[in-house]
């Protein structure tokens, strides 16, 4: 029987896979690997994630800039043939998937299939960022709003104008903005954001390698992008001054014991 509309029989999952640590991921998402019998996954997701899949085929479709990446369309056409002959199909992505992560053309091409799918969401790289500096995104009395954003074009897209709506947060965190460090200061500086503004750079939040750079908005522009080679996010806020010598004095002091009171 040839596969037509009707006949997919198959569910596509778009799971999000967390920020990087295997074990940031939530438990749907594991039942949904161990589950799957082909899993379609991003570079950036750890091969620990991954392997998590035991019976599944695995194919990396993944994107990461400036390298090998498989055209959107034809991830979108693998997914609508995987559901035709697969039951549990899953799209791994990095971080959660509806952020920053084409899922919306991914769900698009299974809608105009005829296929089920379902969203499983899974922790932003925003939120493992602001982890790795103990630092609250938003601050009770001065930060209520955050911005989340790319100054990221893509092919054929019209300029953005991604500045003028970050500045109007108390805070935010920038996606893919790492090489643009220069265009993303003068971009803030040109809607009223001071240079002394925080800045912390945190590269490959939630692993092994996690590490936070604190600048400020005049620094930013000074930060020569090649020291940093993992997934690194922008964290723009009053709230996001250095603040590495309180954090390590906490830690030390908590491990210290106590020696008496006198
Ligand atoms: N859907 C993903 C984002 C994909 S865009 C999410 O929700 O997190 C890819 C960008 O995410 C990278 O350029 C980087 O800015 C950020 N990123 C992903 N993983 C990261 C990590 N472990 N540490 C810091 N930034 C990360």
């Amino acid at each position: 029987m040839s596969a037509t509309r009707t006949a997919a029989t198959g569910t596509v999952y778009l799971v999000g896979a967390g920020p990087g640590a295997p074990d940031l991921l939530t438990l749907r998402a594991a039942r949904l690997l161990a589950e799957a019998d082909v899993v379609f996954h991003d570079a950036l997701v750890h091969p620990d994630t991954i392997a998590l899949a035991v019976r599944a085929e695995k194919f990396a479709v993944g994107k990461r800039c400036g390298r090998h990446s498989t055209a959107q369309r034809f991830i979108n056409k693998r997914l609508v043939d995987a559901a035709a002959t697969h039951r549990v199909v899953v799209r791994l992505k990095g971080g959660d998937p509806l952020l920053f992560g084409r899922a919306q053309e991914e769900i698009e091409a299974l809608e105009a299939a005829g296929i089920r799918y379902e969203v499983v969401p899974g922790i932003t790289a925003a939120l493992a960022s602001a982890a790795a500096t103990g630092t609250s995104l938003s601050q009770r009395g001065t930060v209520r709003s955050i911005a989340l954003a790319t100054p990221r074009v893509g092919e054929g897209e019209r300029a953005s104008d991604w500045a003028r709506g970050f500045a109007s947060a108390d805070a935010g965190a920038i996606y893919m903005g790492l090489g643009e460090g220069a265009a993303i200061a003068a971009a803030l500086r040109a809607v009223g954001k001071p240079p002394t503004l925080p800045v912390a750079i945190v590269e490959n939040a939630s692993l092994p390698a996690e590490r936070v750079v604190y600048t400020t908005l005049a620094g930013l522009a000074q930060v020569d992008s090649e020291q940093f080679s993992g997934p690194a996010l922008l964290l723009i806020g009053p709230q996001f001054a250095d603040r590495r010598v309180v954090a390590v004095d906490a830690r030390e002091s908590e491990l210290t014991p106590k020696v008496g009171h006198g």
